[in-house]
């Protein structure tokens, strides 16, 4: 039996993802979308979300997900529970290596694999990763409840889950390196009204401290201006110092890529999203330049989809 050949095979089922998923299914092409996990993307571990365009009620990252892979399926896309491991191309088609020594091919590919959370690489971190260190709060906040917990990082997920976490825990201390933060205004605002939210501006944390019965226990930090030195004692710190791209399926082995990247591994795209290899494109937080918001990423795979099928109709 000859193996079937996916007219558009969709790498990642973040909010680009599925987007893609949505309009190739609904644009008659036979699509099937490879998640390695369950789809819904990163935003599935935010708290809150009240900047996607038409709803009025700020809701969580995983009531706006909820139902975006239904729409998919209602459509006919496939999905398939597998991690995609390499892609390469062999004369017309895509060949793809899955998880569990299985493969696909395809005739066109779209990459949405997004980002994955940066380690801050401070001594303790790897060691207590999951016993005290964490990246999400929607996931582990209410262990600590009525608790004083950390959080690491400067930019929008860190305030914004500090504003979170600070509705759940007694007191939240935020360790950024700068005096400035680089979230938006409004969400630096929320995080300074809140009374419970303490600021330890300017300063590093040098080792995360525990042991194996409880886990981390206190923070070595340092002020960066003046080098005083301090120790705070808390049972977590929630990391979010930025996030790194997932673009392990489109390296070769000699650590190159099938197509155009930057400096940062950040995939080359036009205005199609199309790559530099013919039949790929890549969408949402993996491609450059990338506003790194679910309605940007979800307006990439409409973008890319439309560009896939057209291509696919001119090879008659
Ligand atoms: P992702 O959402 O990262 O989805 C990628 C998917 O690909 C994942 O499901 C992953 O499991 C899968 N995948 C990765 N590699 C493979 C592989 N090899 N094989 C198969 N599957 C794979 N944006 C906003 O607009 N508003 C907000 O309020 C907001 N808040 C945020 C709060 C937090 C805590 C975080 C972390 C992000 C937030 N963002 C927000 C950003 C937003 O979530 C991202 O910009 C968006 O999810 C990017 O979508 P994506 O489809 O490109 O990638
Ligand atoms: P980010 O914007 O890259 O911010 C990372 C923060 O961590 C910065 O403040 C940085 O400090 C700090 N940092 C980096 N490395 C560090 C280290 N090793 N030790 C200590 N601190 C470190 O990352 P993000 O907040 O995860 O946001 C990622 C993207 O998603 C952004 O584009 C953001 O706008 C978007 N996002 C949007 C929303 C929203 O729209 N509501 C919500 C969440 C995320 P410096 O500032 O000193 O560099």
């Amino acid at each position: 039996m000859s193996e079937e050949i996916i007219d558009i095979a969709i790498i990642g089922g973040g909010p680009g993802g599925l987007s893609a998923g949505i309009y190739a299914s609904r644009g008659g092409k036979d699509t099937t979308l490879f998640e390695l996990g369950v789809p819904g993307g990163q935003i599935v571990d935010s708290s809150e979300i009240e900047n996607y365009p038409g709803y009025l009620e700020v809701m969580s990252g995983y009531d706006l997900m909820k139902d975006w892979p239904a729409q998919a399926k209602k459509f006919g896309m496939k999905t398939q529970m597998s991690e995609v491991k390499s892609i390469t191309k062999n004369g017309d088609y895509f060949d793809l290596e899955l998880s569990s020594n299985q493969s696909a091919k395809a005739k066109t590919v779209i990459l949405a694999t997004g980002s994955t959370p940066k380690r801050c690489g401070v001594d303790g971190e790897d060691v207590f990763f999951g016993k005290g260190v964490s990246t999400c709060a929607t996931c582990d906040g209410f262990f600590y409840k009525g608790k004083e917990v950390a959080v690491l990082g400067g930019g929008d997920t860190a305030l914004e889950e500090a504003v979170f976490l600070s509705n759940i825990c007694s007191k939240v201390h935020l360790i950024h390196r700068r005096d400035e933060f680089r979230a938006a205004p409004i969400t630096i605002n929320q995080a300074k009204s809140k009374d419970n939210i303490n600021f330890i501006l300017d300063s590093k944390v040098n080792s995360i401290n525990g042991n194996d019965k409880d886990g981390v226990t206190s923070l070595s930090i340092e002020n960066i201006k003046n080098g005083d030195k301090s120790t705070l004692e808390v049972p977590v710190v929630f990391v979010f110092v930025g996030r790194n791209v997932l673009n392990k399926p489109i390296q070769t082995n000699d650590n190159k890529f099938i197509c155009d990247t930057n400096d940062s591994g950040e995939v080359v795209v036009d205005l199609s999203m199309k790559t530099s290899l013919d039949g790929l494109w890549a969408i949402g937080d993996v491609r450059v330049d990338a506003p790194k918001q679910v309605v940007c990423a979800a307006g990439d795979g409409a973008a890319a989809a439309i560009d896939a099928i057209n291509f696919i109709n001119s090879k008659g």
